[in-house]
């Protein structure tokens, strides 16, 4: 079907139906209304299940609305735009996303917030804003969105601001996980936790979202050991462009093929270099020369670090099954609070001396939401909500923690802005200094969107992508 052929049409096409909390979605013809003013509709090329849909669906600690079409984490193209679109046009490549920007309001305004008044998640509403409709309809029988994303369709429907535009070289099959759970982890290390020098880290749940907490946490910790053993002005060298862009990759590629009879010289291998922490990787060449595997420099740098009495990341969660996989990603340390008869948070103060400076929870768990907040050390510590909480689930623990200058916070999307910040989060991908693909543990077909869920409740692998067109 050509975009002019459809532009202004119903689409017929197949959505993944959830007709009732926790049945297996049932693929169906649906027909899928075209964009009203300030809507674009986006043919849908690839989703991935991200844990909040799971919650949705089941429908155990949140409101049920069904039927309901799910799915906030995925990328397509743009098929035709409603009236009033003006930033966006028939083929732009783009990103669907879960909480929106105005771009009008305080908040998109604000330097400081992502919360836009008008298009923040809601997950009750199932209709679109414009006029209380649903643009999905079976027979006439209206079925319901999911955070003004429903990607769980081959088409679908957005408020123009829920959608950023990328650079249409990326690839979709790759950067769809940035439009909710990678990008999410990113953002609440680098944006709201906020790692200083030397830190220790404590990350609950080791999904994908904890996980992408992690990458910039050990990149940046790694860094921080080998600069306390360096005169401060190469650390100003080791932050220039020339350092990390070029003489970085020559450097760490001269090293390598030096350290290891293969032909090591190689402009990827350079390049991986690169990405992983600049200055620390190569340096620990030197430190660990019989680490040739290159997909464990991560692993290595933050290992380093550790070695060096700098830096920890302790991942904390109920699956052990988590904790290799962990390794890849710079955890250094791992707790499960099944293994202990005190609380977690005792464990990791004990651990740590009195507490992690920084803590940042992904598990959508109360009592590990509590845990990760009694965690941090008085004075400084600061801890971060991320997970999904459930409708009635109320946040216990004494006021006297907060006397003690620890902080709470929490976040949505990282704190980034979907629009002005996102298409940059591609380009970390495209320059390679984000590494999407181990994430990407699973791949199925459309028909087979069932699969990704019984995967995800199984706490098997990271992220499972559903091929559209398969
Ligand atoms: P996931 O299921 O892949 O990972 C969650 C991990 O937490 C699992 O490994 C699980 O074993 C672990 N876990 C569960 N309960 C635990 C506990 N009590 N203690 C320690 N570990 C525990 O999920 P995900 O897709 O990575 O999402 C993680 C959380 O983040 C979910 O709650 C999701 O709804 C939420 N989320 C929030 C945002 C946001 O913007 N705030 C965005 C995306 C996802
Ligand atoms: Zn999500
Ligand atoms: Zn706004």
């Amino acid at each position: 079907m050509s975009a002019q052929s459809t532009a202004g049409q119903v689409i017929r096409c197949k959505a993944a139906v959830a007709w009732e909390a926790g049945k297996p979605l049932v693929i169906e013809e649906v027909e899928v209304a075209p964009p009203q003013a300030m809507e674009v509709r986006l043919k849908i090329l690839f989703t991935s299940l991200c844990h909040t849909d799971v919650y949705f669906w089941e429908a155990k600690g949140q409101t049920p609305l069904f039927p309901r079409i799910f799915g906030h984490e995925a990328g397509g193209i743009v098929e035709s735009v409603g009236e009033g679109v003006t930033h966006l046009k028939p083929g732009d490549h783009v990103l669907p996303v879960f909480t929106g920007e105005c771009g009008n309001c305080r908040h998109c305004k604000s330097k400081e917030s992502n919360m836009c008044d008008l298009l923040r998640i809601n997950t009750d509403r199932g209709v679109m804003l414009s006029d209380g409709k649903t643009r999905f309809s079976i027979n006439g029988k209206p079925i319901y969105h999911f955070v003004g994303t429903s990607t769980f369709s081959e088409y679908t429907v957005a408020h123009v601001g829920s959608v950023a535009k990328i650079n249409p070289a990326a690839s979709l099959d790759k950067v769809c996980i940035l439009s909710c759970g990678i990008s999410t982890g990113l953002g609440a290390a680098l944006n709201v936790a906020k790692p200083t020098k030397g830190s220790t880290v404590a990350i609950f749940g080791l999904g994908a979202v904890g996980l992408a907490v992690s990458i910039p946490s050990s990149i940046n910790l790694s860094r921080v050991s080998y600069m306390g053993c360096v005169p401060h002005g190469y650390d100003q060298f080791s932050r220039s462009y020339f350092f990390k862009n070029v003489y970085g990759g020559i450097f760490g590629g001269y090293i390598l093929s030096f350290m290891c009879p293969m032909p090591f010289l190689d402009i990827d291998i350079s390049r991986k270099i690169i990405k992983r922490g600049n200055i620390i990787s190569f340096v620990l060449f030197f430190l660990a020369p019989a680490a040739a595997n290159l997909d464990n420099i991560v692993d290595v740098a933050a290992e380093g670090a550790r070695i060096a009495g700098a830096s920890r990341i302790i991942g904390v969660d109920l699956n052990p099954n988590r904790f290799e996989e962990a390794k890849k990603f710079g955890c250094t340390e791992f707790v499960n609070p099944n293994d202990h008869n005190k609380p977690v948070q005792e464990v990791l103060a004990e651990m740590t001396n009195g507490g992690v400076d920084r803590s940042v929870e992904c598990t959508g768990n109360i009592n590990a939401m509590v845990s990760a907040f009694e965690c941090v050390h008085d004075g400084w510590g600061v801890a971060v909500l991320v997970g999904v909480p459930n409708r009635d689930d109320a946040f216990k623990t004494h006021p006297v923690k907060f006397l003690n200058e620890r902080t709470l916070k929490g976040t949505f999307f990282g704190n980034y802005k979907p629009r002005s910040d996102l298409p940059s989060v591609v380009e970390k991908y495209m320059n390679k200094e984000l590494e999407l693909e181990k994430f990407i543990t699973h791949q199925v077909a459309f028909r087979d969107i069932n699969k990704a869920f019984d995967y995800m409740l199984a706490g098997e692998g990271i992220r499972c992508i559903i091929h559209m067109d398969a």
